[in-house]
């Protein structure tokens, strides 16, 4: 595979970028070679500047649920971009696409539009000290929610892959009020609450893991979260950025039945354009400013462009019949081929899956938290990654992310991707 214009564009961009990108797991640092530099795509391939062409399981990180360049999405931002791209001021939009929200997540009464998945989480972790007037937060080990400095303490995703400890720049007092329990261990939370008593403001979680390779959460460990955090007066966070409108149409809260106090969105919200929000029990929502004291704004939030890339995205959810159970029949069939291919070699690696995310673990150890994650065989995962480039399929460049399957897959696309991994992973053994 020829991939020399993207080599040379990466070597021109590293003089500009830091690390030649504008995100770290872009850099294919783990993987062992250049990044490509994408061109265009549709449906749900890519096109690389040298003229490859990819099956795609990033879909952006998640948001492309439809599969790229969906006719109707890109027509209803031409068609808001000509009369203006951003007003500073409210717009239509911004109330259609409230409501649908609240339409498909029945926990969120209010919701606040911001710019990215780490606003929203960033904003969610204000209200949620300004609402309970304590300071620390807990989060689990490997579960990732964005870049702000709360958050970046053991987190999974991009500082996973690179294997980074706590950032720099993180002060030691912000460091202190983040506590870290582990995935799937109520005792590990129940442990840090008892040490922490009255002090812990919210609890922070992935209800399914998506940054440290795809983990379910168990639903007995979710639901007895739930309890403690009524009991403790703590408040519950899903960050549903990546799960939200993916796993179903409300989610994962909707899956695991457990309703959150706040929960976080970003990726498929926005349809392709930058966007997040976060939502949830009207009487802490209506603690933002301006209804209430807590501080937080935004220049491009609501912005008509976003808004009517999510909006459209979510209507088209909304108006294709069955589109959860098609998306499911999609990623099961995938799947099953995948864990079939591994088996016929005596393979005994680990797939997970729930729904449209799933990752090939390269260990024979069930995986349910970032310890077991971290069993994996990356320098094994590399190769199987690099293999399956050449073979076309185009997945996450790391072992700690998750792949997404979008509507716009075909049988012929699943059934590239299946024989390209027995393919790969035979050639692995000789
Ligand atoms: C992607 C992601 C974020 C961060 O969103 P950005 O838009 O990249 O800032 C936060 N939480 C989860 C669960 C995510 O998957």
């Amino acid at each position: 595979m020829d991939t020399s214009k993207s080599s040379k564009l990466f070597a021109e961009a590293q003089k500009h970028l830091p690390g030649g990108v504008n995100s770290p797991v872009r850099a294919f640092k783990s993987v062992g070679r250049d990044p490509l530099y994408i061109k265009r795509a549709k449906g749900a391939h890519i096109f690389d500047v040298d003229g490859n062409e990819f099956v795609d399981y990033i879909g952006s990180w998640g948001p492309m649920i439809l599969g790229h360049a969906h006719e109707r999405v890109v027509e209803a931002i031409r068609e808001t971009a000509i009369h203006g791209t951003s007003f500073g001021a409210s717009c239509e939009k911004e109330i259609d696409l409230a409501k649908l929200i609240k339409k498909f997540v029945p926990s969120v009464e209010i919701v606040r539009m911001v710019n990215s998945g780490t606003e929203a989480t960033m904003s969610a972790m204000r209200l949620a000290r300004g609402f309970t007037g304590k300071n620390k937060i807990i989060k689990f080990e490997g579960c990732y929610h964005g870049h702000g400095d709360s958050f970046l303490i053991k987190a999974g995703s991009g500082v996973a892959t690179l294997g980074l400890p706590d950032s720099p720049g993180v002060t030691q007092s912000t460091a202190n009020d983040t506590l870290n329990a582990r995935y799937n261990d109520i005792e590990s939370v129940c442990r840090l609450i008892r040490q922490n008593i009255g002090e812990i403001a919210a609890v922070f979680i992935e209800p399914v893991g998506g940054n440290m390779g795809c983990v379910a959460a168990d639903k007995e460990f979710l639901q007895k979260l739930r309890d403690i955090c009524t009991s403790e007066k703590i408040l519950l966070v899903f960050d549903e950025v990546m799960t939200g409108f993916r796993l179903a149409k409300g989610g994962a809260q909707e899956i695991y039945s457990i309703t959150p106090d706040l929960t976080t969105f970003g990726k498929i919200i926005g349809g392709g354009l930058p966007v997040g929000a976060y939502g949830g029990r009207g009487d802490i929502m209506r603690m933002i400013a301006p209804s209430g004291a807590v501080y937080q704004a935004g220049t491009l939030s609501g912005n008509p462009l976003a808004m009517t890339a999510g909006f459209e995205t979510l209507s088209i959810i909304e108006e294709t019949p069955n589109f959860y159970a098609r998306l499911e029949e999609k990623s099961a069939y995938l799947a099953d081929g995948i864990s079939d291919a591994a088996r016929k070699l005596n393979l005994n690696y680990n797939l997970n899956r729930v729904g449209s995310m799933l990752t090939l673990f390269f260990t024979d150890q069930s995986v349910v938290d970032f310890d077991t994650a971290k069993l994996s065989d990356t320098k094994k995962f590399a190769d199987y990654f690099n293999q399956m480039l050449e073979s076309g399929i185009y997945l996450p460049p790391s072992q700690f992310e998750a792949w997404f399957v979008s509507i716009a897959h075909t049988k012929s696309d699943l059934d590239k991707t299946i024989n390209a991994t027995y393919e790969a992973l035979q050639s692995s053994l000789s």
